[in-house]
């Protein structure tokens, strides 16, 4: 152990910190604003970036630049780091105690610096508070739940650091040894090694949480249709290919509505474009509430909608239907729209996607061509 010099290791972790800013920092720039934390995440490692240098130039700057000055760095960039979590997570912030906490540690450590010099008071301090602090960090994380790899790599690195920080406290109380940070013991060359290669895996997991929420986001965009939330005709095309092979294998019916509003064009014409978004806002929000947990509803053009309801009959596919229409037809505060409804299910053999949906379809402008605000089957 003897062999690795603290002071290299401190200079590494500065630049490779400084690097992992940058990173993040690009990140931020690029992903989107709803994306919250990667300016804190940031800007936590440029803090511990400076630290890290600062503390390379023990023995040849003053000591209030190499010992107190990255003393009061790194437990801020940790809390910056923690705070950047809490917003990541839609949180709000709270770190007032944790603003004291670092304060008071830090005015310790100038006294036991300049006033009565002790390495291991200060030692005693930092591996204190960086304990809590790793601690509070791995519990959010944990809270959050650990579903993606990124998550449980960022856990992991925030619990063993702070073991080893732990790990640290414990052996300075039995040992109290050495004189500065360059002692050569093996705990403390592990102490040192570890809090300063944190960094790495730990921005590495940070990048990964946010790279997991893009993802999620854009895959939700690309499912979603952005006015109503509905599924998009592409989503629901796959969903219906996938449940009709289940259905078909396991024997299932599996039922299909097409539903496209009355007059709607007039609806817009009279009232104009936005109230007719809301009227489809209002549409998908009350059909919603009309489907069960596996039934699927997706936005198929302008004011025509599909929904899918698997292990359904006709018999109970058409009482959701009419449900649908009453609902839509009952007069309520906001202007409303009727709705012609047609629907279908797998029951003859050989039915792919496309029949199915040309089937509804044809009982859809049935309904349309009976008089509208109707439902039929096919
Ligand atoms: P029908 O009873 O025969 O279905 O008549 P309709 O007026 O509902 O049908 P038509 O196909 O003539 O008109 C559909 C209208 O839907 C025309 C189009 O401007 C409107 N529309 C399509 N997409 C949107 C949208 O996103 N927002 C709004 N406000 N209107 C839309
Ligand atoms: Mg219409
Ligand atoms: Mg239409």
């Amino acid at each position: 152990m003897t062999g690795i010099d603290a002071r290299t290791v401190f200079l590494l972790a500065g630049v490779l910190s400084g690097f992992m800013a940058v990173i993040l920092y690009s990140l931020k720039r690029s992903y989107p604003p709803a994306i919250q934390g990667l300016g804190e995440w940031s800007v936590a490692l440029s803090l511990v970036s400076v630290g890290g240098l600062l503390a390379f130039g023990l023995g040849t700057l003053p000591d209030i630049l190499t010992i107190n000055l990255p003393r009061l760095l790194l437990p801020s960039g940790l809390l910056l780091a923690y705070i950047g979590a809490q917003r990541f997570f839609g949180i709000t912030p709270r770190y007032g105690w944790w603003i004291v906490a670092i304060a008071v540690v830090v005015l310790l450590q100038l006294w036991f610096t300049f006033v009565q010099p002790s390495f291991n008071a200060r030692l005693l301090l930092a591996t204190s508070l960086g304990t809590c602090m790793f601690a509070a960090f791995a519990n959010l994380m944990r809270k959050q739940g650990l579903h993606s790899f990124g998550r449980a790599l960022t856990m992991l690195v925030l619990t063993a650091t702070g073991a080893i920080t732990l790990m640290r406290l414990v052996t300075m109380l039995i040992w109290p040894s050495g004189n500065n940070i360059l002692e050569t013991s093996p705990q403390h060359t592990l102490y040192v090694i570890a809090f300063s290669f944190c960094i790495f895996p730990l921005a590495v997991g940070l990048i990964l949480m946010a790279t997991e929420r893009l993802h999620g986001e854009l895959s939700y965009l690309a499912a979603h249709d952005s006015l109503t939330g509905a599924l998009t005709r592409r989503h629901l095309n796959a969903t219906c290919t996938m449940e009709l092979e289940r259905s078909a294998r396991q024997g299932h019916s599996l039922a299909l509505l097409v539903m496209d509003l009355d007059h709607f064009k007039a609806i817009n014409d009279r009232h104009g474009h936005q109230l007719g978004d809301r009227v489809l806002v209002g549409f998908v929000k009350k059909v919603s509430t009309l489907l069960r947990k596996p039934d699927q509803l997706g936005r198929f053009g302008g004011e025509e909608f599909v929904a899918l309801l698997p292990e359904t009959n006709l018999e109970e596919a058409l009482v959701v239907a009419e449900r649908i229409r009453q609902a839509c037809a009952a007069p309520g505060p906001e202007v409303g729209c009727t709705v012609s409804i047609g629907v279908t299910t797998n029951s003859v053999a050989g039915d792919t996607v496309d029949t199915l949906f040309a089937r509804a379809d044809a009982a859809m402008y049935r309904a349309k061509s009976l008089g509208r605000n109707r439902v039929e089957t096919a």
